[in-house]
């Protein structure tokens, strides 16, 4: 089964009109490995102009509403962000299931409206250290991954981002075998939902990747990408990732 690996900066709440140089940079990288798909998911602010500079790379939101429009004081809706440029938008990073309060259902609904609004998503999971700790991580994300996966759900349109918690920002990651442990039930529970598609959808890797780990992680069978933080904010550290991917792919 051949899925191109799919490489995403989540540039979360950083980034002005300054930075715009820096998204030059980073689509030509996309430029330069074709093989890689290459995407990088802006502050809403930034969408407008990022998407009239990248070429090579999508642009992506980091959150929509479930809603098409109405009464909620300083939201997007996934229409707004189509217009504004966006190609994909995430849904369910686990810092606004826990910041924002956000629930499996709400994620949901977030991956349908954007899917009518015309957008792909890449829909994040992952445990705690707790969850991790005590034993059961496969089964806690599994079952999370269920809950979160909308009804119509399909690889042409929708990706899972794989992060755990405890990775995210702080230099740790999961070891290569808990890596491919979790990727290989994620991919058994996405068989249970949607059959034979569950061989075609990405599940990419996110927690602290970097350009020195990014190539073993991304050797793994069912590692497809990666969704990446901090590393993704300048070209020159989000290239050696992009080349593992080419690399690896
Ligand atoms: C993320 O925000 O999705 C992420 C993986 O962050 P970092 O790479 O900084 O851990």
């Amino acid at each position: 089964m051949s899925r191109r690996k799919l490489i995403v900066g989540n540039w979360k709440m950083n980034g002005l009109l300054a930075q715009i140089g820096e998204i030059e940079a980073i689509d030509r990288l996309a430029q330069e490995k074709p093989k890689v798909e290459v995407g990088l998911c802006v502050p809403a602010t930034l969408i407008h102009a990022a998407s009239g500079v990248a070429r090579s790379a999508f642009i992506g939101g980091q959150d929509c509403h479930m809603k098409d429009s109405g009464a909620h004081t300083g939201c997007l809706s996934a229409a707004m962000l189509k217009e504004a440029g966006a190609k994909t938008v995430i849904a369910g990073h686990s810092e606004r299931r826990t910041d924002q309060h956000e629930t499996s259902a709400d994620v949901a609904a977030k991956a349908v409206a954007a899917h009518q609004a015309g957008l792909n998503v890449i829909l994040c999971v992952g445990e705690t250290e707790a969850e991790r700790d005590a034993g059961n991580a496969e089964a806690v994300v599994s079952e999370q991954l269920l809950d979160s996966l909308p009804q119509n759900a399909a690889a042409a349109w929708l990706s899972i981002a794989y992060e755990p918690i405890w990775a995210i920002g702080t230099g740790r990651t999961p070891t290569m075998e808990e890596v491919d442990r979790m990727h290989r039930a994620l991919r058994e529970a996405l068989r249970s939902r949607i059959g034979a598609d569950a061989d075609n959808m990405r599940i990419l890797y996110g927690g602290s990747m970097n350009g020195a780990n990014a190539g073993d992680l991304l050797a793994i069978a069912d590692v497809d990408g990666g969704l990446v933080g901090g590393a993704s904010l300048t070209a020159e550290k989000f290239a050696p990732i992009i080349e593992a991917a080419s690399a690896a792919g």
